[in-house]
């Protein structure tokens, strides 16, 4: 089944690397590894985008 996940979306996981959550990063946990990333990113939490009420992100890309 092809992915429909984009950046940012709550549901995305990449086991090899998961967000140390004992260490809250300033801006978006994905920062570091994100392609799409922006200095915002690394400084700014994002906010919450809602595509549909089941699916939902948070990426300064959708704000
Ligand atoms: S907020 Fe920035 S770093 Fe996070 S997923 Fe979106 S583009 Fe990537």
């Amino acid at each position: 089944m092809e992915s429909t996940a984009l950046p940012g979306d709550l549901d995305e996981e990449d086991p090899a690397e998961p967000p140390n959550l004992l260490a809250e990063p300033a801006g978006c946990p994905f920062a570091h590894r994100c392609p799409h990333a922006t200095p915002t990113c690394h400084t700014e939490a994002p906010p919450t985008h809602t595509f549909t009420p089941d699916h939902r992100t948070r990426c300064w890309l959708y704000a």
